[in-house]
């Protein structure tokens, strides 16, 4: 048998040895935490309070626009709903930004409208 020395003292009880950070452990996991929810929140469209401690309102339909087409005079209000609803079940950011890509179109400009208005 020729047991080297040097096996014990890697494979030896001091290497398992746990470094004392509970505090600094205890620090990361509530950071993470409110990471956590502070991204949930925000994809979720809910109520929180941000990292600055300022509290960020839920999302909500705007207030209806003001040009010609008079967008949001065709919409109900439960359709509105339904597509915030829509777009806060979204897992993540991600996905809403792939979602929000996929609804925009370009578009030429059918007729230049003069400057003078
Ligand atoms: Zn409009």
């Amino acid at each position: 048998m020729s047991e080297s020395s040097s096996d014990s003292s890697i494979y030896g009880e001091e290497s398992e040895t746990v470094i004392p950070a509970k505090r600094i452990k205890g620090i990361f996991h509530t950071e993470e935490y409110k990471r956590n929810v502070i991204r949930k929140s925000k994809v979720a469209g809910k109520q929180h309070t941000n990292w600055r401690g300022n509290i960020v309102e839920s999302r909500k339909t705007d207030d209806p626009c003001s040009c010609k087409k008079k967008c949001f005079s065709s919409l109900t209000t439960e359709y509105l709903q339904y597509r915030l609803s829509h777009f806060n079940n979204f897992k993540n950011k991600n996905e809403q930004d792939i979602y929000l890509q996929g609804l925009i179109t370009v578009a030429n400009v059918q007729r230049k409208r003069s400057m003078m208005m």
